[in-house]
């Protein structure tokens, strides 16, 4: 679909994806720091699992734990957030611009 800008009705307009951005970058710090709650149950679960290895083990298995609970949190984080800042886009920020005046808008508007 080709969107014309309201304002000097140049079609040169591009999607900004403000909130979807902003949505990502909170939701990951978010996430992430859910994510270090996950990491210490992931920690202890791995050290419980590496107990049978020994102490070898119980290092590797905490270090993994610790990785993925990590890990997740930030990737869930920041998918969630995209997804918020998506709906933001769509529904309240002005998610289009003109690259020929610098007006924004809504695409549908
Ligand atoms: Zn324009």
């Amino acid at each position: 679909m080709s969107y014309s800008c309201p304002n000097c009705r140049s079609e040169s307009v591009v999607h900004r994806h403000k909130g979807r951005n902003v949505g990502g970058i909170t939701g990951g710090v978010a996430g992430t720091a859910s994510g270090v709650a996950g990491a210490t149950s992931g920690a202890s679960t791995g050290m419980a699992l590496g107990a049978v290895g020994g102490p070898v083990g119980i290092a590797l298995g905490g270090f993994a734990g610790a990785l993925l609970g990590g890990l997740a949190g930030g990737v869930t984080g920041t998918l969630a957030g995209s997804k918020i800042g998506e709906k933001l886009d769509e529904h309240i920020l002005d998610d289009l611009e003109c690259t020929n005046c610098g007006q924004t808008f809504r695409s549908d508007e």
